[in-house]
């Protein structure tokens, strides 16, 4: 038997007990490898051909325990759409925390594994389509530069689920820096005693943010560090287009990585109020009130915080605040220097905001194509687009390159930036449909493979690549996604 190089320590099933509940994957009744993540797999220092082999697909499938792994369900609560609940992995579970041969430490959990304590009226599991889905996305996501959980794996189960119509079912297995979210830290504020919030804080200093103990106040420190990272990573996703779809606060990380890929899709015609999922009939997590709503999950994470801040309240709630007050201006910053390197541009002046912002002004009247106009500019091939016949389009066109020629770079080093900026593919919808229908109908996952290929270096701008960034056909009916299923 080969080995496949699994090496567990378990930090998190050493956190107090009312953070977790022991328990199995449900064993399903015939495994079948569907997908598997290779480069991830070298990264974390495991063995491809004895993943794939019958020993290997049993423990992604959770038919079988590797040695040194001890399965749990992680208990977190979070604010649904507004609505805070008790909720916990109903439908996944840790086998814990693999080390890479480099020491990094990460996560295995099984999505779609059986029945928790959590699962509530639930059946723990989760249909191939979607698992599909999440490793396609998450792995575009990690290929544009974007900080996120990963898909090692995606097993089949051979037996079926029942949703609005049978479904076959599957087992992703997926990695993460971590899988502790701001609803763990409501829960531990909600429920658990004062060690138990001090220990989880404690905790995620350890695991993510090394130099905390030279702070002054660590846990003001992790508020710090926590707004940083989420401010970078959602100015990331509205620099690519990203709507996550469901930003309730059980699915915003501690670590700052994208997780719970459920509704989630990209734009395509630039609008603010973009919004995919079935579920979001307010439009509280459409693609511009993303960077607004990550302020109010950060909030809620602060509160979760005060016991430990100061134990003064008073001065607890002024601490909070005075991290919180820098969102705003940490997540434009981000957002502003990214839009920049969109344009080509190394340097600032006054004006630029006004630039990015009359172009996006301009490709929401004109119904544009946002990954397709940045792609256009770096390429300098302005066909096919309704925005590109405008005469203010020209104008503006003529002060963006006025701007451009005020850089010190020169013109080649500003449109080389460009090409690192501004991604020549994404996960289009009707792509990732497609790739879906032929692997789930049919079996068939050489669709999906090419996508995959395509989405792995997305500022390839290669041959290959062109036919992806096509548009769908039009339609009348506006693409929908659903959650949870
Ligand atoms: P999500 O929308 O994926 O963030 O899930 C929200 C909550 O519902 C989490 O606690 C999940 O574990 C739980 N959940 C989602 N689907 C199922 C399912 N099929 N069975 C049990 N729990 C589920
Ligand atoms: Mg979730």
């Amino acid at each position: 038997m080969l080995d496949a190089g699994w090496k567990f320590d378990n930090s998190y099933a050493r956190l107090p007990e009312r953070f977790f509940s022991n328990v199995l994957p449900t064993p399903v009744r015939a495994p079948k490898l569907a997908v598997l993540n290779r480069s991830l797999a070298a990264e974390l220092g495991l063995n491809e051909e004895a993943l794939r082999s019958e020993d290997g697909v049993v423990v992604l499938a959770g038919n079988k325990i590797p040695d040194g792994a001890e399965p749990l369900a992680q208990a977190y609560a979070g604010h649904q759409f507004g609505y805070f609940t008790m909720l916990g992995d109903g439908r996944a579970v840790l086998l814990g925390e693999h080390v890479t041969p480099s020491g990094e430490r990460v996560d295995i959990q099984l999505k779609g594994s059986g029945r928790t304590p959590y699962s509530r009226g639930g059946d723990g599991r989760a249909a191939l389509g979607p698992m599909l889905r999440e490793y396609i996305v998450s792995e575009a996501m990690h290929a544009l530069g974007i900080p996120t959980t990963r898909s090692l794996a995606v097993v089949t189960t051979g037996e079926t689920i029942m949703r609005e119509t049978e479904l076959p079912g599957a087992v992703l297995a997926r990695v993460a820096s971590s899988h502790l979210r701001v609803g763990t830290f409501q829960y531990a504020a909600q429920w658990g005693t004062a060690e138990e919030l001090r220990a989880l804080a404690d905790y995620a200093l350890w695991r993510h943010f090394p130099g905390f103990e030279e702070a002054e106040n660590r846990y003001l420190f992790l508020l710090e560090q926590v707004i940083e990272r989420q401010a970078a990573l959602i100015a990331k996703w509205q620099l690519v287009g990203f709507v996550h779809g469901v930003m309730n606060t059980d699915n915003m990380t501690i670590s700052g990585e994208t997780i719970d890929y459920g509704p989630c899709a990209f734009m395509d015609t630039y609008d603010p109020a973009t919004v995919f999922s079935s579920i979001d009939t307010q439009g509280r997590y459409a693609y511009g009130n993303q960077p607004y709503i990550g302020g109010w999950n950060l909030a809620r994470f602060a509160e979760s915080l005060l016991p430990l801040l100061d134990e003064n309240e008073e001065k607890a709630i002024a601490l909070a605040q005075g991290a919180l007050d820098h969102y705003p201006k940490q997540y434009h910053d981000h957002w502003l220097s990214g839009m920049r390197a969109k344009l080509g541009l190394a340097e600032e002046q006054e004006g630029d905001q006004e630039l990015i912002a009359d172009l996006l002004r301009l490709m929401e009247l004109h119904r544009a194509d946002y990954t397709n106009t940045f792609r256009a500019l770096t390429l300098g091939e302005y066909t096919g687009m309704a925005l590109f016949d405008a005469s203010e389009f020209r104008e503006w066109h003529e002060r963006w390159q006025t701007r451009l020629s005020q850089e010190s770079a020169s013109r080649e080093e500003a449109y080389e930036r460009m090409r690192r900026h501004n991604p020549a593919v994404i996960p289009r919808n009707h792509r990732v449909e497609e790739a879906l229908a032929a692997a789930v109908n049919g079996g068939d996952y050489s669709v999906m493979n090419r996508l995959l290929q395509a989405l792995s270096d997305p500022y390839a701008y290669s041959p290959e690549q062109e036919k992806y960034a096509e548009l769908p056909p039009p339609s009348d009916r506006p693409y929908r996604t659903f959650c949870g299923t």
